[in-house]
């Protein structure tokens, strides 16, 4: 197995939002907001070489939306997705696999694109099999008021028209799942939204937890250190709780999706509980 990191870009949002109940007094010294109170996220892929098959977690925010959806969200560097592809002696139509976590607008909408006539919506990877999950699914395209305005229809009807959607099978008894790929576990949370799936990627002794929306950024290691975005933050905490004894315990990597600076992570348990342990990028690892 080889595993590549490709950052979709970097993008902006509330520092407010992203830290729920948390002053600002302290999540500013982990992340530094502008004078909009806005801060610097990273939308970070993997890409996974896997026997035969060429996985993609997660797609960025692709760019279909309209300059004004954009504004929102100050976007740097999210329009290099194929050169790194490239770079790595792929293109998009070598992709086997779009794996997303779920399917709010940072995570999914570079999963589809606008067609070369601009009259419609396309898959981005054409020969590319599109997993989500069925409770997902229906609460993404049934939204409710909360979520509305992360769930886009333009990101999420056209994977199913294609015909290119597949579910992964929750198992109810357990959270964490042998899935559909060798050597990937997918990890079920249901804090951030429902049914949101974190991939777990054993690879040379190591386990890679694909965090997401769980834990966005080493700034929110702490059991309290919740988004306001989450629809369920107690049982977020809770599901926080569990995967970081697991990684404490076992050594096992963190990696972070949206933190600006920080590729990955080890934690270990101190006197206020379970904290950063070391930083680095996964290129150092394996
Ligand atoms: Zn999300």
């Amino acid at each position: 197995m080889q595993i590549h990191v490709i950052n979709q870009g970097n993008f902006k949002l509330d520092g407010g939002a992203m830290f729920g109940v948390v002053p600002k007094t302290i999540w500013q010294k982990t992340n530094p907001a502008d004078n909009n109170n806005m801060c610097d996220w990273a939308m970070r892929s993997l890409l996974i070489e896997n026997n035969n098959r060429l996985i993609l977690i997660d797609t960025g925010i692709g760019n279909k939306q309209n300059e004004k959806f954009y504004s929102h969200y100050y976007l740097s560097e999210t329009d290099l997705f194929d050169k790194k592809l490239n770079n790595l002696g792929f293109s998009r139509d070598d992709i086997t696999d779009v794996f997303l976590t779920h399917l709010h607008f940072d995570h999914c909408g570079g999963a589809i694109r606008l067609n070369k006539e601009k009259t419609g919506f396309e898959p981005a990877f054409k020969n590319a099999i599109y997993w989500s999950n069925k409770n997902h699914w229906e609460w993404a395209t049934n939204p409710n008021p909360r979520e509305k305005a992360s769930f886009l229809k333009e990101n999420i009807l056209p994977i199913q028209q294609s015909g290119q959607l597949r579910f992964i099978e929750r198992n109810q008894d357990s959270p964490i799942l042998n899935s559909v790929f060798e050597n990937i576990d997918v990890y079920f949370v249901d804090g951030h939204t429902e049914s949101m799936m974190l991939p777990i990627i054993h690879s040379k002794g190591k386990s890679i937890y694909y965090m997401a929306d769980l834990i966005p950024s080493v700034g929110h290691i702490p059991l309290p250190y919740v988004m306001g975005y989450d629809t369920r933050p107690l049982l977020t905490i809770d599901e926080k709780e569990k995967i970081l004894s697991l990684a404490s315990e076992n050594e096992h990597i963190l990696f972070f999706e949206h933190d600006f600076k920080n590729e990955c992570c080890l934690v270990h348990l101190t006197e206020k509980g379970i904290r950063l342990k070391e930083s680095f990028n996964l290129s150092d690892l394996i």
